[in-house]
């Protein structure tokens, strides 16, 4: 097995994550599975907590906290706040995705406003929590079709559309909501949009029900004349046609690696507990042995831990990228669609391995699996990350390869 070391000034903060995982997370994982909808108040002290860790550091503990720095390139190997943010989020989503998301102030709203905001923007809006809402009815993976309006009205926006599958949502304190100023543009016209969660004109008009992190709520809006100042939009407010959609996509870099990161751990939380039970039965996995010369569960596992470290090999590639200001779309496409199918592959090769074990509820094997799947699915599919991957491979845009 590959073992890439982490830098040794991430150790403390990685260590202090797996603990949390295990003393925070762990223990309540499957009341809160089981009490959808209903918050876990546990997390409040722990985010204190985390926000303390992150003031002054350019470490991240959680979802938040990553900017894409720059270095010029000429000042070498640097280990920021994308990486330390990823080791994190891995030891994290080892305890519980799900309430990972559910983290305050630890949003992907937060990574996005990280990303692009100005200096104002992240004095007015830092400390605050934030969602992110993208989706809509009619708009998911091409996301250049969106139907929300933002109309200019003297110093304000007015915002106006529907909007679904908004993680934290309902919980957050901000939403960063993707809007068109002028449709018949196309994708240029796109901005994000800071909404706060009391603005009269966004109204909650659902929350989801749902097969994994249930733990998390998902809500769906409707954004009737909902006005907003003009210091609102996040980054350049000019339509610049040959832009395109390059600013808006640009979040997407620096929010892959992180979903990728919580594939890497939900799939690690998995393979650790089968090798457990696959000790108690009797069957060791020899790292020292070639697989064939194992038994079939062995060299399974072994297949699925090779997986598993291809998987975060490539997170933590496209996160130190990121770090060192070099461009990483492509990287991050490719972690996320490798960390997010394998997650899915090692959560159910999990449960297939250990068996009834792996099945019943009495294991928290049964809920990784279930909760693996958004992993594959959100901040862009497995299909359109490999879309993506294909097109920066051989120098297609958007209307030439879809
Ligand atoms: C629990 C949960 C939480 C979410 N949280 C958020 C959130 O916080 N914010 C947010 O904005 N959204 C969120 N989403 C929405 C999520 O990002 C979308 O579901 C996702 O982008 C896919 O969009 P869709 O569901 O409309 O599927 P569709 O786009 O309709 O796709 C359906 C299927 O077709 C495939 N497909 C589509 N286009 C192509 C193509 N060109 N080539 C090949 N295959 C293609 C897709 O990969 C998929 O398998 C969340 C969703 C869920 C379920």
């Amino acid at each position: 097995m590959i073992n890439l070391e982490i830098p040794k000034k991430f150790k403390p903060l990685a260590s202090q994550a797996h603990q949390v995982a295990t003393e925070v997370f762990r223990p309540i994982s499957r009341k809160y599975d089981e009490a959808e909808h209903s918050y876990p108040k546990e997390l409040d002290m722990l985010a204190s907590l985390i926000d303390g860790m992150n003031e002054g550091s350019d470490s991240g503990a959680g979802a938040a906290g990553v900017r894409r720095e720059s270095n010029g390139g000429d000042e070498g190997n640097r280990n920021g706040s994308n990486l330390s943010t990823v080791l994190g989020i891995i030891e994290l989503c080892w305890g519980d995705v799900g309430l990972l998301l559910s983290m305050p102030r630890q949003g992907l709203g937060n990574s996005a406003i990280a990303s692009v905001a100005t200096e104002e923007q992240l004095e007015r809006y830092g400390g605050k929590w934030a969602a992110m809402a993208i989706t809509e009815p009619e708009a998911g993976s091409d996301s250049a079709a969106i139907r929300t309006t933002a109309d200019v009205d003297g110093d304000e926006y007015v915002l106006n559309g529907e909007k679904i599958f908004v993680t934290s949502g309902d919980r957050a304190d901000l939403i960063v909501v993707w809007a068109s100023l002028d449709p018949s543009v196309g994708r240029a016209a796109i901005k994000s949009f800071i909404v706060e969660r009391d603005n009269p004109g966004l109204k909650l008009d659902r929350l989801e029900h749902k097969l994994g992190i249930r733990a998390s709520d998902t809500a769906n809006f409707i954004l009737q004349n909902c006005r907003v100042p003009k210091e609102a939009l996040l980054g350049n407010p000019e339509v610049d046609v040959k832009q395109g959609f390059g600013g808006a996509m640009q979040t997407f870099d620096n929010t892959r690696p992180l979903v990728a990161a919580m594939a890497v751990g939900v799939a690690r939380a998995a393979l650790d507990r089968a090798r457990e039970l696959l000790a108690e039965a009797g069957v060791e996995v020899e790292y020292a042995l070639p697989a064939l010369s194992q038994t079939a569960a062995a060299a399974r596992f072994l297949e699925m831990e090779a997986d598993f470290e291809a998987a975060r090999l490539l997170t933590l590639q496209a996160a130190w990228m990121a770090d060192n200001g070099k461009p990483n779309s492509l990287q991050a496409s490719m972690a996320k669609a490798k960390a997010g199918r394998t997650c899915v592959e090692v959560a159910l090769g999990c449960v297939e391995l250990c068996g009834a074990a792996g099945y019943g509820e009495d294991e928290l094997l049964e809920k990784w699996a279930r909760d693996a799947k958004i992993l594959d699915i959100f901040e862009g599919t497995q299909q359109i990350q490999l879309l993506i991957v294909a097109r920066q491979l051989l120098g297609k845009n958007s209307s030439e390869l879809r």
